[in-house]
């Protein structure tokens, strides 16, 4: 049999993994079927011995990744390609329904897998030899109860060790904190509570759903949302100008003439009235679209102007961008240092199994697999931070008042600041300080993706000059220097 396509894990331990595999009954559908095959071919292969230029752009300094050549710089594991992904996606369903084949494909790749999703499987091969003839969604239903208690208790913890440090806080905002943590619990217990209703928040979340809508219906929506956060809103009393409404109508494209439409400026009720009409109009534009995410947004955004309790999943980045709101302006920078340093140890579905369920519990067992492996993706990561969405007036505000070696500066978009990584390694570097004790990643790791790639430029892939700016970037970044014994330069 032909086996050449199949070419998932280290080329060189392949083979005999895949003898094993083989052999194993249950594993031999999947690489036999060859004609909705699983195909990772060989087309976009590097030819790593007759390339004449350099490397110079950022897919084909992704194909250093295949096949487990070059390792994240972060973590040291092994990523995937995109098409490899895609593979995964296209036998989900296959994986779903078959365990022990689902378990062994998993840890197959460990490699490329955190450590806590290879902990999870692991938990789940336990689960499935306790409940042989469940399905794998049952054995995660029967894990849930479980997984959600432990992460209640961690969460629970680190609200404790939060509340210590209220007694620091500057008066005027220990009750705006109190209401946070208060709420928070709700969301934690998945409990019904009367939430405060925040246009900036609903924004900042059907921003993030609106990405897999069209590029004309994510403007209209987005323009239509941009309406609730003026500043209007804000001001005293219910009145809202006749013009100003008039130019709403517009803007939203609403009919004011058509039924239940039409808000009279003096209105006792008028701003709430008006917040509900463009949530309508958002949600209609949604469904247009087939968007159930947005529009059970837009359920739960009405239901919090209109103070009905509501049920609001506990989010990570949600509880840190409002406590950011509440001590943003802070004087005395330590304590925010405090307060950051307890919130990143919130639990999350990539540091913690029971996150990871409890986050997915709902979801469809195929969504479920496909989430535990999209993590593992390969991705250009700058290794000086070229905050993207921060401009050079906002970079000046976040270094005012740090000390020299907190400070950040802007990396460039070049090969020289360019390196691989894990997209969730990416994410936890994001754009954070991660130098000296801050480093949360492997040293190791980077010792040994810059060793990799030295051999890769004296093979003639890459410029020496470029590895030599990697290695000074990644030493700016982490403070960790690299021995680039060996290398021999030649210019970009
Ligand atoms: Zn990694």
């Amino acid at each position: 049999m032909l086996i050449q396509p199949v070419t998932f894990g280290r080329t060189n331990q392949f083979s005999a993994n895949f003898q094993r595999l083989k052999a194993a009954p249950s594993y031999t559908p999947l690489l036999n079927n060859s004609a909705d095959t699983f195909t990772l071919n060989n087309k976009d292969n590097l030819n790593f011995t007759g390339v004449s230029s350099f490397i110079s752009n950022k897919n084909d300094l992704k194909k250093l990744a295949k096949n487990g050549h070059l390792s994240c710089i972060w973590c040291g594991g092994s990523m995937f390609m995109q098409h490899e992904l895609d593979a995964f996606q296209h036998f989900a369903t296959r994986l779903s329904s078959n365990n022990d084949l689902f378990i062994r494909v998993m840890l197959h790749f460990s490699d490329y897998l955190p450590k806590e999703r290879i902990a999870l499987v692991k938990q789940i091969a336990h689960y499935n030899k306790a409940y042989p003839d469940k399905d794998l969604k049952t054995i995660f239903n029967i894990m849930t109860p479980v997984a959600e208690n432990r992460l209640v208790k961690k969460q629970l913890f680190i609200f404790h060790n939060l509340k210590k440090l209220r007694p620091e806080l500057p008066v005027e905002l220990q009750k705006d904190f109190d209401i946070l943590l208060e709420h928070s619990k709700y969301r934690i217990l998945e409990k019904p509570y009367i939430s405060e209703y925040s246009a900036k928040e609903f924004c900042y979340q059907l921003n993030n759903l609106s990405k897999s809508l069209p590029p004309s219906r994510k403007n209209e929506i987005l323009n239509t949302a941009n309406i609730l956060t003026h500043p209007i809103f804000k001001e005293a009393g219910q009145e809202l100008p006749e013009k100003w409404l008039k130019r709403v109508y517009k803007q939203a494209k609403i009919n004011p003439g058509a039924k239940g439409n039409y808000i009279s400026p003096q209105d006792y009720n008028a701003k709430e009235k008006l917040k509900l009409l463009l949530l309508n109009k958002i949600m209609f534009l949604a469904s247009e679209s087939k968007n159930q995410p947005v529009i059970d947004l837009c359920k739960l955004a009405k239901d919090k102007v209109l103070g009905k309790p509501v049920t609001v999943k506990f989010s990570n980045k949600a509880f840190a961008y409002k406590l950011d709101e509440i001590i943003c302006n802070i004087h005395d920078k330590n304590l925010i240092k405090k307060f950051n340093n307890i919130i990143k140890k919130l639990p999350n579905s990539l540091d913690n199994k029971d996150a990871f369920i409890v986050k997915y519990k709902k979801e469809p067992i195929e969504t479920i697999i496909t989430k535990l492996l999209d993590d593992s993706l390969v991705t250009i990561e700058h290794i000086s931070p070229i905050f993207r969405n921060t401009n050079d007036k906002k970079l000046k505000l976040k270094n005012k008042g740090l000390s020299k070696e907190d400070q950040v500066k802007r990396g460039t978009d070049s090969i020289g600041n360019w390196a691989l990584a894990h997209r969730w390694c990416n994410a936890i570097h994001g754009s954070q300080n991660i130098k000296h004790e801050n480093f949360p990643f492997s040293k190791e790791a980077g010792i040994k993706y810059f060793k990799t790639i030295i051999q890769d430029a004296n093979n003639g892939l890459l410029s020496g000059e470029s590895v030599i700016k990697m290695a000074q970037n990644y030493f700016e970044q982490t403070g960790i220097r690299i021995k680039l014994t060996g290398l021999k330069y030649t210019p970009e």
